[in-house]
């Protein structure tokens, strides 16, 4: 078994892996996706608009 990449389906671990996590409403860490490099991680929140709207330093006016 492999670890496939959340963007791109290749085995992450022939690759140099970046696994991210979510907390959930209790607080437990729950896998999020896994990623060949931070390339894929990169592409994939690009592709999928993650990060639109998500900084934590957002300036609201
Ligand atoms: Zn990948």
């Amino acid at each position: 078994m492999g670890d496939d990449c959340t963007y791109c389906g290749c085995d992450v671990t022939v690759h140099d892996p970046v696994y991210v996590e979510e907390t959930d409403a209790d607080g437990r860490r729950v896998p999020a996706g896994r990623f060949c490099s931070y390339g894929c991680l990169a592409a994939h929140v690009e592709a999928e608009g993650l990060a639109a709207g998500t900084t934590c330093r957002v300036e609201l006016d």
